[in-house]
């Protein structure tokens, strides 16, 4: 989609820290970062949101999503540590990127429940 920031990063028009890259899936750093690693994991084809990926492509979507942000964080040293993905949706959910993406967050002791 030409007015998303995110499709556009995806494309290379906007720049981004790239840490990781497929096809079809894309990881690079959080513009402002909420812990010391702060990666967004989104697929290079627009889907809004999670709740967008239904059917068994949004099954596939979601586990490829999730285990790229996994292989993401092995490769930045996250194992040991530990990290927390999530995906905010919607209003409530605090999204504020209207294209689907893991927040992969990590390198410091993160708090529960979040705000
Ligand atoms: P959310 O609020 O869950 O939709 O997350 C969107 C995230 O995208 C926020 O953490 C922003 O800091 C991040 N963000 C927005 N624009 C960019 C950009 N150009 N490059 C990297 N991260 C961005």
């Amino acid at each position: 989609m030409a007015d998303c920031i995110f499709c556009r990063i995806a494309s290379g028009e906007i720049p981004a820290q790239v840490v990781g890259r497929t096809p079809d899936v894309l990881a690079f750093r959080d513009l402002n970062p909420q812990a010391p690693v702060h990666v967004l994991v989104i697929p290079v084809r627009h889907h809004a949101a999670a709740r967008d990926a239904t059917g068994t492509e949004g099954e596939r979507l979601l586990g490829r999503l999730l285990a790229f942000a996994a292989e993401t964080a092995a490769s930045l040293g996250l194992d040991e540590g530990g990290y927390r993905i999530v995906t905010n949706t919607g209003r409530d959910g605090g999204q504020s990127v209207d294209h689907l993406h893991l927040h992969l967050l990590g390198g410091r002791a993160l708090g529960w429940p979040p705000g």
